[in-house]
């Protein structure tokens, strides 16, 4: 087909690159490998929400739902959020059902943040934020969270904020390093945040994954926050149904009507059936939380042994479903190198770690592997990986 128009993409579309991560399982399905790239369980979804989500369209759930969520759903977040998080909202000022976390994140930012304003990034990060502020905008500005335990440098954070300081994003539990940002940190980004009157919208997708010790703080909880942060959620990795597009974001009434309007015209509304059904996400009981800490504490186990077996550094996560590596001792070019090998000549297929930073002079040397796969799909890639052997000189 010939193109009829003198120019193709726009200025912003044009500032941005296809998702690496969504090319990755493209490329898996292409070569047959076993994909370990995109972030999304195969393993079945809870029953108790398919059933709920059919009962749903057979009793006609089927209409645009009220656009800033079904009421029934909103009300089942509040009582989460209330549970977990111990935070009182209000289901009537306080929440905005999105399409995903993913719509939840783009619409707080053109909602909130103009043209020129500054939003503070940790470094490496979820691939989408890049667009999410060239969309928006926005300036990123970005800190550096540094190996092994990515930390971030206290002088480099706090000279990041100045009076064109719109907004920080906060991923906790971080995608891609598995960090779970501590009390301490959390502390000191609010202090900032405050002093600043900077907003911060948190992204607490994997609040339910968690290892070991570590405990899910929300930034809304951290006193004085309450009213600057916009906690972005989803149904997607906590109940495996990352299909189902459904998201929220839970902020002062002040800043939930810019982003319930954004939400409006960008997608009317998230799925209703699936926003009804939603609710009996929300309200498992606690059992389902523990099993799912069970099951996921296996597969980081599974996970951690492979890499152990092949002898790829890596860096152990506190939470979310993926394990960041090193993999420089494998004497290829870069990141991308070792990925193109990985997915065509070993048939597994992972991200390159290059797709969470900034561009770089330097070579990429991580990789992303995700987890969230049954144990026959862990062990496929066990047998496969072996091919890969470290770079002897
Ligand atoms: N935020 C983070 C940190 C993620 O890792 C992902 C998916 O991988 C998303 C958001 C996307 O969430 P959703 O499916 O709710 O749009």
């Amino acid at each position: 087909m010939q193109s009829r128009t003198r120019k193709t993409g726009s200025l912003k579309a044009s500032q941005f690159k296809e998702s690496v991560i969504r090319e990755m399982s493209r490329l898996a399905a292409q070569h047959k490998a076993v994909n370990l790239a995109q972030g999304l369980p195969d393993f079945p979804a809870p029953l108790e929400l398919k059933e709920a989500a059919i009962k749903a369209i057979l009793d006609d759930i089927n209409q645009y739902a009220i656009t800033w969520g079904d009421k029934p759903f909103r009300e089942a977040i509040v009582e989460k959020t209330k549970r977990y998080l111990g935070l009182t909202v209000d289901p009537e000022k306080n929440i905005t059902v999105t399409c995903g976390a993913t719509e939840a994140m783009v619409a707080s930012m053109l909602a909130l943040v103009d043209p020129d304003e500054e939003v503070i990034v940790f470094e490496p990060f979820y691939e989408n934020y890049g667009p999410d502020a060239i969309l928006s905008g926005a300036v990123p500005r970005f800190v550096k969270l540094n190996p092994p335990n990515w930390e971030f440098d206290e002088e480099e954070l706090k000279s990041a904020f100045n009076e064109k300081t719109r907004a920080i994003i906060v991923n906790t539990p971080h995608n891609p390093t598995g960090k779970v940002f501590r009390k301490d940190e959390l502390e000191l980004i609010a202090g900032l945040c405050q002093k600043w009157g900077v907003l911060c919208f948190t992204d607490e997708i994997y609040e339910h994954i968690l290892y070991d010790d570590a405990k899910h703080i929300a930034m809304a909880t951290i006193p004085g926050m309450e009213d600057l942060t916009v906690t972005i959620n989803s149904l997607s990795k906590t109940y495996s149904i990352t299909g189902w597009r459904v998201g929220w974001a839970i902020a002062h009434e002040d800043l939930t009507l810019p982003i319930r309007k954004v939400h409006d015209f960008l997608t009317v509304g998230a799925p209703a059936p699936l926003q009804r059904s939603g609710a009996t996400a929300v309200n498992l009981p606690e059992k389902f939380y523990t099993d799912l800490h069970e099951e996921y504490k296996i597969r980081r186990k599974v996970m951690l042994d492979i890499l152990d077996e092949v002898g790829i550094k890596y860096y152990k996560p506190d939470g979310a479903y993926y394990v960041f590596c090193d993999v420089s001792n494998f004497g290829f070019k870069d990141d991308i190198a070792i990925t193109k090998h990985l997915v065509k000549e070993v048939g597994v297929a992972v991200v390159p770690g290059s797709s969470f930073f900034r561009k770089s002079e330097e070579p990429g040397k991580y990789i992303r592997f995700c987890f969230s796969r049954q144990m026959e799909t862990l062990t496929e890639a066990r047998e496969r990986l072996k091919k890969l052997k470290p770079f002897t000189a």
